[in-house]
């Protein structure tokens, strides 16, 4: 590991590499961001180049020495990581955190916490940490990692120095899920495009019911017609069936429009999320202009954030199914 393996964030990596080489740390950080694009990845890399013993700002950690090898295999003496215990961090956690800072680093130049999902801190505990951030002190580091900064106080949150991370880019999580995880190209393109930026999703997304569910949606689309209303009811009634998947539907459907105008732009095929269904894209990017292809785009995005809204659901669908152009 080294900051170039890191994916994405591009922007943090280079931040903590100008702190690693003016040698400018702070005491404590907050990493914030949806959940599964990487924080506590490039938190523990930071731990990791900050000890390396072949320190290197650019590079980050060597990987190969004592320090760095110690802290891959969470075995180092002065790096922790507290999670919650069941659904909270207790104060227990904390007070250990409190307990090694009474003494020197044993074996690092600075002694390194990882609090993840620190949101859920219990009060008690948000308390005793806020203590420990109003005592920096220079041989401790505390990083904080949260995908609900909102839920922190704003007393803990003034004494971090706070880092939001971006959900990573679609062609990102693809080259991630192909390179890590050994996923098929194609699949891995289908995945990344529905998952909003976040590896945990497109993960959650690879199931076979969840691949069927996408196919339904795309047959029913592609049947539906503005002239015949009985095919509009349909498409309505398939989006309204079951509700934790609505927004599932409408991200594929979003999916399918940002294809077809692509394809429209540019008669590529490579970069394209539904690549199975190339025919379906064709016909559409012939069929609407570029301004009916970005309306539909904004009017199920809209229909999204009304359903997120708590808005009438059937309501909010059957106004974006008739207001769509097939
Ligand atoms: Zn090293």
């Amino acid at each position: 590991m080294s900051f170039n393996d890191i994916y994405g964030h591009e922007k943090q990596v280079n931040v903590l590499r100008k702190t690693l080489s003016q040698k400018r740390i702070g005491h404590a950080y907050l990493f914030s961001g949806i959940p599964s694009i990487g924080k506590k990845a490039l938190a523990v890399e930071f731990a990791r180049a900050y000890n390396c013993e072949k320190a290197d700002a650019v590079q980050g950690s060597c990987g190969t020495c004592f320090s760095c090898r110690k802290i891959q295999k969470n075995r180092h003496p002065d790096f922790f990581v507290v999670k919650p215990e069941g659904q909270f961090i207790r104060i227990d956690a904390i007070r250990e955190i409190q307990n090694q800072m009474t003494f020197k680093p044993l074996e690092a130049l600075c002694r390194i916490f990882i609090v993840d999902d620190a949101d859920k801190m219990n009060e008690e505990a948000a308390n005793a940490l806020l203590k420990t951030l109003e005592e920096p002190s220079f041989a401790n580091l505390i990083i904080l990692i949260t995908s609900r900064p909102y839920a922190l106080a704003s007393t803990v949150l003034s004494r971090c120095l706070h880092m939001r991370f971006n959900p990573l880019r679609q062609d990102i999580v693809a080259k991630l899920l192909t390179e890590k995880m050994g996923m098929e190209q194609q699949k891995a393109l289908l995945l990344a495009g529905l998952s909003g930026g976040s590896i945990g999703r497109a993960l959650d997304l690879d199931d076979e019911e969840i691949i069927s569910f996408r196919q339904e949606t795309f047959d029913l689309l592609a049947a539906t017609r503005k002239s015949e209303l009985f095919s509009l009811i349909k498409f309505t009634s398939f989006l309204h069936q079951d509700k934790k998947k609505i927004s599932l539907a409408l991200d594929i459907i979003i999916s399918y429009f940002r294809d077809a105008l692509v394809y429209k732009e540019t008669k590529k095929s490579g970069t394209l999320i539904n690549q199975d269904k190339l025919s379906f894209i064709d016909s559409v990017a012939q069929r609407l202009s570029g301004e009916q292809i970005l309306y539909n785009i904004d009017l199920v995005e809209r229909a999204e954030r009304y359903i997120k809204r708590n808005s009438n659901k059937l309501l909010t669908l059957e106004t974006m199914a008739f207001k769509l152009s097939y």
